[in-house]
């Protein structure tokens, strides 16, 4: 199924480390998608105010899912797609309840997020970067009166912070126990409470109402937990490597680290089709062109079509051997059969065709059949039809390997991997 929209979390994510930045990379893999008419959401547990910044560096993005999915908004038609926010009564018990522990709380309404302006200083003590403090506070409203502000207005989620606070377990507990509404601790510190059933694979949802999708055509990506119902709901769900375990565990794709660009790294795969090439010894997808008319079928080589544009090739039937063929083996060099006859004019052939076809599709990598007297590389059987190995590579795997292309057998794939670095 096509992907027909993209929505990514931030934090951990889709930002670099540094909480702020959108690579180049990334918003060169999100704007080719764009183009290509993929819809692009942030989904965050953020809310609207807080990320212009972001909004500012994917001019392109159409949709904001913020506060962990309690609203979505249309950054082209600029208004509120979705919304469900806490009932009033919910939120007066929440603020009242804060309010006796001198627990310092933020909260999240319209698409800004308030603070108490007696609590200013709160932040100044707790040894978090100073540009960063500076940036969050010019980004916070303040008001006289948080508790009544929130009996007073629609909100959509109260940001509990605990640093430091001795009675933690003890508020933990209590909206853990609260059945109206759902408690999530995506980063050590913070509790974040919203209406029951908010997630945010409900907005995604309203989205896709809205674009006349499905699920099945959404890639999501995610790190924490109050991203797994998205990551678990979307055609391509991705946790990110660094993210939370139980992410990990429940997704059916992982993306790299946010370190190392891994939302770009997923939608040039996925969305843009932007597979890297591998050249693969037909055999190992199942080909019957071995020597006796079978094959060499292995599930963990076809796997590789997620990651790579496979491009099947059969070095002995490129120089016209026929299947079935008599066996051949390397002696001193030349393609022997077990007849005794040479044919090492058509091996040859078959790996200088090989080679023509990695050049041709820009191909710098591939995985071969090992010990194949034409596709084995560092052991090949020994020139005396019993089963011995000896050092040495195919004649195939030798010109590839002398024309500056990355070799491996289908036991390496690991190392395939690591020097694809996908
Ligand atoms: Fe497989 Fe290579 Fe032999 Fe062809 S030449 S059957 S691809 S090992």
């Amino acid at each position: 199924m096509s992907i027909k929209l993209i929505a990514s979390d931030l934090d951990g994510t889709l930002l670099s480390p540094d909480h702020l930045t959108v690579s180049e990379r990334t918003v060169k893999a999100l704007r080719e998608a764009h183009e290509k008419g993929i819809k692009i959401a942030i989904a965050t547990g953020r809310t609207l105010s807080m990320i212009y910044d972001v909004i500012d560096q994917l001019p392109f993005a159409d949709y904001v899912i913020y506060s962990n999915g309690a609203a979505a908004y249309d950054l082209r038609k600029a208004r509120v797609v979705y919304s469900h926010p806490l009932p009033q009564s919910i939120a007066a018990d929440i603020v009242d309840y804060l309010d006796c522990r001198e627990v310092y709380y933020e909260v999240y309404a319209g698409g800004k997020q308030y603070s108490q302006q007696s609590k200013q200083q709160y932040f100044t003590n707790l040894n978090l970067p100073q540009e960063f403090l500076e940036d969050y506070i010019r980004k916070l409203y303040f008001v006289d009166n948080l508790a009544e502000f929130a009996k007073e207005n629609v909100c959509e989620k109260v940001n509990v912070y605990y640093f430091g606070n001795p009675r933690l377990n003890e508020i933990r507990e209590h909206f853990e126990a609260c059945p109206d509404v759902l408690f999530t601790s995506p980063v050590a510190g913070d509790i974040e409470i919203t209406h029951t059933g908010v997630d945010k694979v409900q907005a995604i949802d309203a989205i896709c109402a809205e674009l006349g999708i499905t699920r099945g055509e959404v890639m999501a990506f995610g790190d924490a937990d109050n991203d797994l119902g998205m990551i678990k709901a979307a055609g391509y769900g991705f946790a990110m490597e660094n993210g939370a375990e139980l992410c990990k565990r429940e997704a059916e794709y992982i993306a790299r680290s946010n370190e190392v660009d891994g939302v770009a790294r997923a939608v040039e795969r996925y969305a843009l089709g932007k597979k890297p090439r591998l050249l693969v010894s037909a055999c190992l997808l199942g080909e019957n062109c071995k020597y006796n008319g079978g094959n060499n079928k292995n599930p963990a080589v076809i796997a590789l079509s997620r990651d790579f544009e496979l491009i099947p090739v059969c070095p002995e039937c490129f120089g016209g051997l026929p299947i079935p063929r008599v066996p051949n083996e390397i002696i001193g060099g030349r393609a022997i059969s077990k007849n005794g006859e040479d044919f090492t004019a058509e091996y040859n052939s078959g790996a200088e065709k090989t080679l023509y076809i990695a050049n041709e599709k820009n191909v710098r990598l591939a995985l071969l059949k090992e010990r194949s007297p034409s596709c084995g590389k560092g052991g090949i059987y020994d020139g005396s039809f019993t089963g011995k190995l000896v050092e040495g590579n195919g004649i195939t795997a030798d010109l590839l390997i002398k024309r500056g292309i990355s070799v491996f057998g289908e036991s390496e794939i690991d190392n395939l991997l690591d020097e694809a670095d996908l």
